[in-house]
């Protein structure tokens, strides 16, 4: 069980981003998150991710409460999560190609001898041809470069799937395929999907139940002493 009681969050104190939010993923759940421009679902996701250090509230993982964060949360617990974001924030080595970026986190992880097989198995799985794996990500399309995103969040095998806005720039066929790259991972593996978007359509569709910012996050309730955690 993934459990955010209470979480604010943001860039700087006096302003966060998110307030008071609460929100529960059980093992091979899929939930929507639905709510307009910049409430603050893409910094909920990264916290639940174990991307962005809260500051105030609880994050408890299978009972236990996430600690020693620094910016993030120890590796060994985000290795359980694999991320998709809207857009891709690419390697700073511009020599990457897919199929290294598909590898990265094997390698950040002292797995790097399994990286051929798998980054070949994943390609084939998300529909990317050997010849595109060879290729940097300014050389590929956008439905191309998520698809190698989509390949790199499942390559430690998580139980906690978060893809934030992940078809948010694709076309309809490209949305669809990656949908249904993730639900036959779902029922392959039985993790859990935390959807983030704007389109309720789409979420009521993928996901088992959807959730509206507005009743996540409660921005006016102030947040209970009891819940405070030191991060
Ligand atoms: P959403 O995903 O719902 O669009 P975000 O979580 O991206 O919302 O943004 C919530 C708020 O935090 C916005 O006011 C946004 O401008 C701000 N914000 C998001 N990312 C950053 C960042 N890296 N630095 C500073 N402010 C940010
Ligand atoms: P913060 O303000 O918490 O630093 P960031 O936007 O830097 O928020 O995101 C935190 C982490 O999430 C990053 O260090 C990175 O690992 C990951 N991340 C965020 N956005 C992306 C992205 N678009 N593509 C890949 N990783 C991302």
């Amino acid at each position: 069980m993934l459990e955010l009681r209470s979480i604010t969050a943001g860039y700087d104190r006096r302003t966060p981003a998110v307030q008071n939010a609460s929100l529960t993923l059980a093992p091979g759940e899929a939930v929507g998150l639905l709510g307009p421009s910049g409430c603050g679902k893409s910094t909920l996701a990264k916290v639940a991710a174990l991307l962005h250090r809260p500051d105030a509230g609880t994050l408890t993982l299978d009972g236990t409460p996430v600690r020693h964060w620094r910016h993030r949360a120890p590796r060994a617990l985000r290795t359980a999560f694999g991320v998709v974001f809207q857009q891709p924030r690419l390697s700073a080595d511009p020599r990457l190609t897919l199929a290294d970026l598909i590898a990265e986190p094997l390698r950040a992880t002292g797995r790097r001898a399994e990286a051929p097989d798998r980054v070949a198995e994943l390609a084939s799985t998300v529909g990317l041809t050997p010849d595109l794996l060879t290729r940097r990500p300014h050389e590929v399309s956008d439905g191309q470069l998520q698809r190698a995103c989509l390949a790199r969040a499942l390559v430690l095998r998580p139980r906690w799937l978060i893809c934030d806005e992940m078809t948010a720039m694709l076309d309809a066929s490209t949305t669809a395929a990656l949908v249904a790259v993730v639900e036959a991972y779902r029922t392959e593996t039985g993790a859990a999907l935390l959807a983030v978007g704007h389109d309720r359509t789409l979420l009521d569709r993928w996901c088992d139940r959807t959730v509206h910012w507005d009743t996540v996050a409660a921005p006016g309730a102030p947040t209970a002493k009891a819940s405070q955690q030191n991060f």
